[in-house]
């Protein structure tokens, strides 16, 4: 049985390559950029006035002049104008163009209007202020936003700015999640006594959809002539499969007969973890499979500690690693890389800790419900103490 690092590691041997493909702008949020976007012009395009209030020339002022005759109203949106020599101002607009000959805005804060002419009621002033220069936030063709951004609200904000209806960005893959057992039955379905509905695929279609993809979801039942013969045919238009159920060591567990039989090369069967021990992992050509054990914890945890970064780096999506305090003493004695399902909090000192919440084991889903994280505990120790810091896998 390999270790959790070796699984990692094989998990990692190669990624699902996406191609570049072309969006609407308002279809390009959550996705990924593919190009460098640069700066289609001077940011800002030009000297922009930033409060609304009278455009005046400093020598005025410094020759001890404070009444200014109102020559006209400089607009955003409008062309710029010239300001005439003499104790003049124009009245000026936030986002207009800052007028020709004049180098300061007052704001109307601190002007009194009177009968066509502003006063100024402030000794000092300084030039060029409340104007934002051309060009002082970026030059044309300085970059704006870095290829493998993930979209979000500033980002579109910026491609908008610079002109960008159609978005280059990495495409999704083909996700299939399968769930396999005869005891599932369906959500909105009465389960007889020895039943129960299927809740993994749906746990995996929502991990899925945080990223932004659209999984196809399938189900199988444990008989390996249908298995093979369904997925002989799904497989054709999968880049990605995720399975749960039918890989552990039980008489109808299936799958990894089916799937060496229909050609996926098995990187490894099992690993020194829990939960997730009966993991199953393999790759025929450019598509990947994850078959996962059922009980909830475990294909929730392999799907969080192999998938999920496997499938963000994929996608060109950064994935940060994340640490936490132990928060109290735990002892777990087999020799496996135990998975702690706990609940994170931060401390003022700026510190995560986590509180183990064990749960009743693989099948517990309910605790999973009640906490947020799995600490990564080494499986070559039995007692963790308190304020040792180990990996977390936030979920
Ligand atoms: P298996 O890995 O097929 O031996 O299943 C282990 C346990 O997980 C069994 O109790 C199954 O009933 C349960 N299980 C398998 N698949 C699912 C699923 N999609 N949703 C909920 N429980 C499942
Ligand atoms: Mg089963």
């Amino acid at each position: 049985m390999i270790s959790v690092e070796e699984a990692t590691q094989l998990v990692n041997s190669s990624h699902w390559n996406p191609v570049v493909e072309s969006v609407l702008l308002d279809q390009c949020n959550g996705r990924v950029l593919a190009k460098d976007v640069l700066a289609d012009r001077d940011f800002p395009p030009f000297d922009r006035v930033m409060m609304d209030g009278i455009a005046i020339r400093k020598s005025d002022f410094d020759e001890g002049i404070r009444d200014f005759n109102i020559k006209g109203l400089l607009a955003a949106g409008s062309p710029t104008v010239e300001l005439e020599t003499g104790p003049n101002c124009l009245e000026i607009m936030t986002g207009a163009v800052m007028a020709q000959n004049a180098n300061v805005v007052i704001r109307y804060e601190d002007v009194e209007l009177n009968d066509g002419v502003a006063k100024v009621i402030v000794d000092e002033v300084k030039a060029n202020q409340n104007i934002h220069a051309r060009g002082t936030d970026r030059k044309e063709n300085n970059l704006i936003i870095p290829a493998n951004t993930l979209l979000g609200a500033p980002e579109i904000g910026a491609l908008a700015t610079v002109g960008l209806a159609s978005v280059s960005v990495y495409s999704k893959p083909r996700i299939l999640i399968i769930s396999t057992g005869d005891e599932l039955v369906e959500v909105d379905e009465s389960p007889l006594p020895y039943q129960i509905r299927k809740s993994n695929v749906h746990l995996l279609e929502s991990m899925c959809r945080n990223l932004g993809l659209e999984p196809k979801r399938l189900h199988l039942d444990d008989q390996l002539d249908e298995i093979i013969n369904s997925l002989r045919h799904e497989f054709c238009e999968a880049d990605i499969v995720l399975l749960s159920g039918g890989v552990s060591k039980g008489k109808l567990d299936f799958l990894p007969e089916a799937l060496e039989k229909l050609g996926v090369k098995k990187l490894f069967h099992k690993v020194k973890q829990r939960p997730g021990k009966p993991f199953w992992f393999g790759r025929k050509g450019t598509m990947t499979v994850f078959a996962f054990p059922g009980n909830p914890a475990s294909t929730f945890m392999c799907a969080t500690r192999y998938f999920i970064p496997w499938i963000r780096t994929s996608m060109k999506m950064a994935t940060v690693k994340h640490y936490a305090i132990l928060e109290e003493a735990f002892t777990f004695k087999p020799e496996l890389q135990y998975f702690l399902q706990c609940k994170m909090s931060s401390r003022s000192d700026g510190s995560t800790y986590a509180l183990p919440m064990p749960g009743k084991g693989s099948g517990d889903l309910a605790n999973l419900v009640d906490s947020d994280c799995f600490l990564e505990l080494p499986a070559e120790r039995s007692k963790f103490e308190i304020g040792e810091v180990f990996p977390l896998w936030k979920f």
